[in-house]
């Protein structure tokens, strides 16, 4: 099917209104997507208190071909790519966003109203060259969500292909604690009213934020970080990251997790003590995935918090990278 078949003809305001509708139709006119919806009906969630913010675990069973993804360079090239047009559902249909893009509906939803942002030309993960896209997208669909991104180390599973996704901008615990989360565990380093760069270790995640009205400046400060990140990753190999990116009060708040690693040691274990759980910018957002029904009734709150530590980046880099940071802002 071509990318003008594929397209979504509607009439709206703005993308977040379109996307929106696409999603109302898309329920109405393809299986996969109402029963993907079906069955986030009946997802259950469990909710625990730290101090000062809350994780919650969501059982979604529909989770479970991402969160057990096979996502080596081998695996990823015997398969079809499943963000490409031409390998697209056959029921599927896109928005065609700021021409290099294609918004979709994504069929196995976390949040209630969940997208996948492709480009439309296959082309490997990777955030540099596409910083601004995601800048514009956030405040294009800052109506009613968030844009989130997820390395091609880090939870992308589709790391050959480019590509956001977006979800409602109340569903995260990160994104609506944040402001009391800066309040008690920010440090900002730099900035004002225009420009701030916050440092955020909560106990349980190392957070650099930067908040900007001006996407030059957001852009040029992610630069800087990138470099540094650089300085202790693998050459050659984008830093491990995940990025939540919104738009409110005419600014940008760009939240980056920093990752010490993918999965966790548990994720691999046999047995007892396996647990299926594979963080990216949801989970680490406040929202983790269980797609099994035995990981969500025996995690803890002692699982989260070594989980946790355990992929995001240690203390030590995260006081290295900082330090070097804020000397060169
Ligand atoms: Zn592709």
């Amino acid at each position: 099917m071509s990318l003008e078949d594929r397209l979504f003809s509607f009439q709206a305001g703005n993308y977040a209104e379109a996307a929106k509708r696409l999603l109302d139709s898309q329920k109405q006119s393809w299986e996969q997507c109402s029963q993907g919806y079906e069955s986030l009906n009946s997802v259950l969630v469990r909710q625990f208190e730290f101090d000062g913010f809350s994780i919650k675990v969501q059982f979604n069973p529909g989770r479970l071909t991402s969160s057990s993804a096979k996502v080596d360079p081998k695996s990823i090239k015997e398969r079809k790519c499943f963000l490409c047009i031409e390998n697209l559902p056959d029921g599927q249909k896109g928005i065609h966003y700021n021409s290099h893009y294609l918004i979709l509906c994504n069929p196995f939803p976390i949040f209630p109203e969940h997208f996948t942002i492709p480009a439309i030309i296959h082309k490997p993960q990777a955030i540099t060259g596409s910083f601004i896209d995601l800048l514009t997208l956030s405040k294009d669909i800052s109506e009613r969500y968030i844009v989130f991104y997820n390395g091609p180390k880090c939870g992308a599973s589709a790391p050959d292909h480019l590509h956001f996704q977006a979800g409602n901008a109340d569903f995260l615990p990160l994104v609506y604690e944040y402001p009391a989360l800066k309040e008690k565990y920010g440090k900002p380093v730099f900035g004002g009213k225009d420009f701030e760069v916050v440092y955020l270790n909560d106990s349980l995640r190392n957070l650099i934020i930067i908040e900007s009205r001006s996407p030059e400046q957001a852009e040029k400060t992610f630069s800087a970080l990138y470099r540094e990140l650089q300085r202790i990753s693998p050459p050659g190999e984008e830093p491990l990251m995940n990025i939540i990116s919104l738009y409110e009060k005419s600014k940008w708040i760009v939240i980056v997790i920093l990752r010490e690693k993918h999965r966790p040691a548990r994720y691999f274990e046999e047995g007892e003590n396996n647990i299926l759980l594979s963080p990216a910018s949801v989970d680490i957002g406040g929202v983790c995935i269980t797609p099994l029904e035995k990981d969500f009734n025996k995690l803890t709150k002692d699982d989260l918090i070594g989980i946790f530590n355990e992929v995001t980046l240690e203390d030590n880099k995260f006081s290295f990278v900082a330090g070097n940071l804020k000397n060169s802002l």
